[in-house]
């Protein structure tokens, strides 16, 4: 749980490849894996993650990439928003067809937690110490979670409305179900993560709008999404270890400003 250097990271692990990609040798992999994480000011964190995340999926054996996507200052955090550019931006690097949506905080405990998608949409972080490794609620589904191109097409991906904290993984949970299918979880002990010790940050205070959002999501759900996606690509790297991409969010009452 300690943070690595980046350069320590990368010299542990060296069949990495620029931009944080990885394939075995010598066999082939199921799934083309894309790891989605949403990121602003949190390196120590970033530092935990990969050295932790890289040796897993390595070990899993995964044909994979990991996109590091941060929201410009200064904004108020949207999470949610960050996924849908990190799905559209890895798919034009390359043909994936599964997407883990993992927060930089989230750090897997067990190798036998399988980084890859099923038929329906799963929970990965099934139980996470912050909880005392219980789910906090039936239909969570915070933390990490996947789901396959055609399911995030589906469902039109996450709504791009949550500006600060909470509810966005609520929506999704919903939209999931509201298209017909439902979300799996595998056994607890593998689904285990430790959470990095935090503060609420600054710019990501509770949204106080999400209860009414969240109640509008199936009328919403159709129009606010993958097909309403707008963002300003600031940058975009291939560092060592991960694929960096730097977005502006425009906020909804600055485009109301503009027109
Ligand atoms: N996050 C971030 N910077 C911020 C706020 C949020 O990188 O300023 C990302 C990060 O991936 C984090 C996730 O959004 O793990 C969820 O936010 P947070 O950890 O505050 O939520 P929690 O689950 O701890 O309530
Ligand atoms: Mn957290």
């Amino acid at each position: 749980m300690e943070p690595v250097s980046f350069e320590d990271i990368k010299r542990h692990n060296p069949q990495i490849k620029p931009g944080g990609r990885f394939h075995p040798l010598d066999c082939k992999s199921r799934q083309r894996v894309a790891i989605i994480v949403p990121y602003r000011d949190r390196e120590h964190h970033l530092k935990v993650l990969l050295n932790n995340l890289h040796p897993i999926l390595q070990r899993q054996q995964l044909d994979y990439g990991i996109f590091v996507i941060e929201m410009a200052m200064p904004t108020t955090f949207n999470r949610a928003i960050l996924m849908n550019i990190g799905f559209k931006e890895a798919l034009k690097d390359y043909d994936f067809q599964c997407f883990i949506f993992q927060d930089v905080d989230h750090i897997p405990e067990n190798d036998k937690n399988l980084y890859n998608c099923h038929n329906s949409p799963s929970h990965l972080a099934v139980s996470v110490d912050k909880n005392n490794y219980k789910l906090p609620y039936p239909s969570a589904f915070g933390g990490v979670v996947s789901l396959t191109k055609d399911q995030m097409i589906k469902v039109n991906g996450w709504s791009n409305l949550y500006f600060g904290w909470g509810c966005e993984d609520d929506d999704i949970y919903r939209r999931v179900h509201l298209h017909g299918m439902k979300v799996s979880r595998g056994p607890a002990e593998i689904g285990r993560y430790k959470m990095v010790k935090h503060k609420r940050d600054p710019t990501n205070h509770v949204n106080k709008d999400r209860g009414n959002l969240l109640k509008g999501v199936r009328t919403r759900m159709t129009k606010d999404g993958l097909n309403s996606l707008t963002y300003e690509l600031l940058k975009r790297e291939t560092r060592p270890l991960y694929a960096y991409i730097y977005v502006r969010i425009p906020v909804p009452g600055d485009m109301k400003s503009h027109q």
